[in-house]
């Protein structure tokens, strides 16, 4: 059987050419990385986990009439999505100051922002994704002032849903990154979600008891990473109550 071609190798997944052209398939690794990959570990089950959460969104966010790039689940670890022109900008949207803004501007983590705030970096590990006005981006042409204007209205809508579904299920969206993507329909241009949305690029926070239900758990090392998101799915009902990634054995009495 011919192998399939590799695209692109990131720090959490894996690009494969797509059955069709203008698709790829997005692998799901086990991999985690904090502090521009100063930090690794390999955390069985997290691409599992994260592939079945970023689905849950992506589908989510479909029906409510937000495009993205999935097209749909192939597998435990692989879905199939759409090609598309990634802008090099993350965008983050926060609600509370957490993260690197509490730490720059010597905010308290958990201080509610006045409104939602989104902020751009630029895509560049090397440089390890600093933060950008919206002048570099439009004077360097990585976005129009348009294209700009449409991802805040992106981002927001995102945050309205993903932080509506959480809130459901008891856990606060503190911020989150997406990134965004274009996809041309002829000579027609669409920006689209893609990358992914899961407990990797969020900080989620259980609403009572503040407990970190995110990558966090690993920067900051606050125990199970795998446990966490496996809450997060529970929560959301993404997976069955029974069960568990864990092979401990149970005492039967
Ligand atoms: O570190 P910082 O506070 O700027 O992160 C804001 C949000 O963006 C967090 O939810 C974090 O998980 C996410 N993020 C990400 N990938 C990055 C940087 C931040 O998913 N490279």
């Amino acid at each position: 059987m011919a192998r399939r071609k590799l695209v692109y190798e990131g720090k959490a997944k894996i690009l494969y050419e797509g059955p069709e052209p203008g698709t790829l398939v997005q692998y799901f690794k086990d991999d985690a990385t904090a502090f521009n990959a100063e930090k690794k570990a390999v955390i069985e089950g997290k691409g599992v986990l994260n592939n079945r959460l970023s689905e849950f969104f992506m589908v989510g966010l479909g029906h409510v009439g937000v495009p993205t790039h999935f097209i749909r689940r192939l597998n435990m670890r692989e879905q199939l999505i759409r090609a598309v022109e990634i802008i090099p900008l993350e965008v983050i949207v926060r609600n509370f100051a957490a993260g690197s803004m509490a730490k720059r501007l010597g905010m308290e983590e958990g201080t509610p922002l006045p409104r939602p705030i989104v902020e751009f970096s630029y895509k560049d590990d090397k440089l390890g994704d600093p933060l950008v006005p919206e002048e570099y981006i439009i004077a360097f042409g990585w976005a129009t002032q348009q294209d700009l204007d449409d991802i805040v209205q992106l981002a927001l809508r995102v945050n309205d849903f993903v932080g509506g579904v959480m809130y459901g299920v008891g856990i606060k969206l503190v911020d989150f990154k997406i990134e965004i993507g274009r996809v041309w329909d002829n000579d027609f241009m669409r920006l689209v979600v893609a990358d992914e949305i899961s407990p990797d690029s969020c900080r989620l926070w259980d609403m009572e008891t503040g407990q970190k239900l995110d990558k966090d758990v690993f920067r900051r090392d606050l125990g199970n990473l795998t446990d966490a998101y496996t809450e997060v799915a529970r929560r959301l009902g993404v997976l069955p109550t029974n069960v568990t990634h864990a092979t401990k054995p149970t005492l039967i009495n």
